[in-house]
């Protein structure tokens, strides 16, 4: 439980495109070289919405944010948010990795969650 995934995503060696590790090629110029660029520091609340039918593994929660964030190096993520109240776009939100939820077997699911800079 103490492997942190960090966030990762494709720069593009050829045209310098950022994209999510799953695709093979680039999709602005279909290279195929790539460099891993992780997310690192504050990011940058791009925008957010509030969840209120959740899946099953939240079962314990009513609701909450999931938002889309920006690292200074440009790699963005989703992922849920700390709190679901004082939420404003460009606002500046540092990654925890924690648990935040039981699957439905009952094992921990460990992620990162964004908290908003006091
Ligand atoms: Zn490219």
């Amino acid at each position: 439980m103490n492997i942190e995934e960090k966030i990762k995503w494709n720069k593009c060696k050829n045209c310098g495109f950022l994209q999510h590790t799953t695709h093979l090629r680039c999709l602005q110029c279909k290279s195929d070289k790539f460099e891993s660029i992780e997310a690192s520091g504050i990011c940058k609340l791009l925008t957010y919405t509030i969840l209120n039918a959740l899946p099953m593994e939240f079962r314990d929660q009513e609701s909450y944010a999931l938002g889309v964030v920006e690292f200074k190096n440009g790699v963005k993520a989703l992922g849920q948010l700390a709190n679901k109240d004082n939420l404003k776009t460009g606002m500046l939100l540092q990654p925890i990795y924690k648990k935040i939820c039981n699957d439905l077997n009952g094992t921990e699911v460990y992620s990162y969650i964004f908290k908003p800079l006091e």
